[in-house]
């Protein structure tokens, strides 16, 4: 293989770095190099504000240089095998190994498989145990790795577990330090392994029982026996925002930046208000001078945080860029929080769209799932919308959740017809909304949330609900529904529930190209054992190792609570 790249693959890598803005190239010297790798296309890498972040981090600490890599699009992949060339950093063009750690940044489950596409092409071994000294540490971190990071445990040397500003800076100092005096991986990585928040699969052995259940997961030599997840104390003083600007993204001509993190609310499918704990906010101050740094650019503000509305300043926020001349986008304001004035702040603006998550169409299923949200509340907030004449609403909704039954696929159908006579009735003269776009997708029981013993619902059942959906809205004028397809939904759940045995499965659907079909067919894993089954209550879960400052114990009577919470809704 050739360490260099052919003339294609440098040209393509060039005309994206010439329309960057704020890339970083920082000379190798004695530097601590690493690779940071987003398990997907530039693209969507690029519009991850935590892969950005993790670049600026890295790139922010002392003696450490840090470049990015994608997965390659399809023809540079293609290019890639046919020039027998490795697979390189954007930034300088070095190929994998001449760097010290490997990093994958990881966000959605379903990005795993490119994990081993990635390291095939960069020519590393894909097993951890396969890659001797002479190779890059490869780390992962993200939300997913802090989930349950199991599945890639035979392919992942370490994982970072919790929020990367507590714990990138301590992990690069130790190996900083070890490495002067060895170059022996196993005897570095129990150094790192030491540190809180770091965990190394290699030094925890698992045992399983004749059911196939977890009979016991035990730390090996003196590395902890749980790992706490790490969580940043205040956020100001790690301003997160877009550090390179590129046109080619989702959000081009956009400048996000962090508002808070985590969400005070509890929903009981939602990873953000059980993981990401507590809740904490940036100050009005520091918000103001991030943005102010976009406005510069002229470029969009775009806000990021699980619940905006849930910021006490967020409307002076607004106002404020509204006063320095820019515009703002935001991700999402909790129904129930939203007000006139952040509804006007939205129009004046320039917003077309306004995004809601009733989530179901039952109060009673909003109950199971604790999100207390009335009809009487959505209604108010269509008013308000309706006044404003927005063009385009998008409505987030769940299925397949715990005691669902065909009412409550009645009533998310009933509910969304009502909501689209609803704003049609309130501006009769007025072609708004042009656009009702419903997003559809499965509840997956995701690790370490009071669902977490739920079954996923069968594929099959899935798509009855989504036919019978699409059909009683079909004829409805304005009215578009789009969801994600059930299959990727189990795959996710597989993934995100998986112990360290489905690494089998990932690694037979990389040696056939992605076809998971054909992966479960061909390993001696049962991917519903992890899907469909009803977990028994002290069953030990792959993802128990992980402190979140919540025991498990404290879930099960939520758990049970909203089981039972199973009474029609009464009109
Ligand atoms: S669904 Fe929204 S409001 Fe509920 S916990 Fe998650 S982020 Fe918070």
């Amino acid at each position: 293989m050739s360490r260099l790249p052919s003339r294609i693959l440098l040209e393509n890598a060039k005309a994206l770095l010439s329309e960057e803005k704020g890339t970083v190239k920082k000379p190798w010297g004695r530097n601590t190099t690493v690779v940071l790798v987003y398990p997907n296309r530039y693209h969507v890498g690029m519009s991850n504000l935590g892969f950005q972040s993790i670049y600026q981090l890295f790139n922010n600490l002392p003696d450490t240089l840090c470049e990015r890599s994608f997965l390659p699009e399809r023809e540079e992949h293609w290019e890639l095998i046919r020039s027998q060339s490795v697979l390189f950093s954007l930034e300088s063009f070095h190929p994998f190994r001449d760097f010290h750690f490997i990093a994958f940044s990881l966000s959605f489950e379903n990005d795993y498989v490119n994990i081993l596409t990635i390291l095939k092409l960069a020519n590393i071994p894909l097993l951890s145990s396969e890659r001797g000294d002479e190779y890059p540490i490869v780390i992962a971190g993200g939300v997913c790795a802090f989930l349950n990071p199991e599945p890639l445990a035979e392919f992942i040397d370490l994982f970072i577990i919790g929020e990367a500003e507590e714990v990138l800076p301590r992990l690069l100092s130790v190996y900083q330090h070890h490495r002067e005096k060895t170059v022996n991986k196993e005897i570095l990585l129990t150094h790192l392994a030491q540190i809180e928040g770091i965990y190394v699969p290699r030094f925890y052995q698992v045992h399983y029982d004749s059911s196939g259940k977890i009979k016991s997961f035990k730390s090996r030599g003196e590395v902890p026996s749980r790992i706490k997840r790490r969580s940043t104390r205040k956020l100001d003083p790690f301003p997160t925002h877009s550090s390179v600007i590129t046109p080619h993204t989702e959000f081009s001509n956009m400048f996000l930046m962090e508002v808070s993190r985590g969400c005070s609310h509890r929903c009981n499918f939602c990873t953000i208000g059980c993981v990401y704990q507590p809740y904490r906010k940036r100050s009005l101050e520091k918000l103001k001078e991030t943005a102010i740094i976009g406005l510069k650019q002229h470029l969009k503000i775009g806000l990021i945080g699980a619940t905006l509305s849930d910021h006490p300043q967020i409307t002076s926020l607004c106002s404020f860029i509204i006063k320095e001349g820019g515009k703002f986008s935001a991700t999402s304001m909790r129904i129930d929080l939203f007000d006139e004035e952040s509804i006007r702040q939205f129009k004046k603006s320039g917003a077309q769209t306004i995004t809601l998550a009733p989530e179901t169409g039952s109060e009673r299923l909003r109950r199971v799932i604790n999100k207390h949200l009335s009809d009487k509340q959505i209604f108010d907030t269509l008013e308000m919308i309706a006044y404003h004449r927005f063009r385009y609403l998008k409505l987030y909704f769940l299925i397949g959740l715990p005691t669902e039954e065909a009412e409550d696929i009645e009533q998310l159908i009933e509910l969304t017809k009502k909501i689209k006579h609803h704003l049609v009735k309130s501006q009769p003269r007025s072609r708004y909304p042009e656009t009702i776009t419903l997003s559809i997708n499965p509840f997956i029981p995701k690790p370490s949330t009071p669902f977490q013993w739920h079954p996923f619902e069968h594929i099959t059942s899935l798509k009855n609900k989504l036919r019978k959906i699409q059909k009683s809205l079909n004829k409805e004028r304005k009215i578009v529904v789009t969801w994600d397809l059930p299959k990727w939904g189990y795959l996710q759940c597989l993934l995100s529930r998986g112990d360290r045995r489905v690494g089998k499965i990932l690694m037979a659907a990389h040696h056939l190209e992605g076809n998971f079909l054909k992966a479960y067919r061909q390993v001696d894993i049962n991917p519903d054992f992890y899907t469909y089954r009803q977990r028994e209550l002290d069953e030990i879960f792959p993802w128990d190792f992980i402190d979140h400052g919540v025991s498990k114990q404290s879930l099960i009577p939520i758990y049970k609570k909203a089981l039972a919470m199973n009474e029609p809704t009464k009109e």
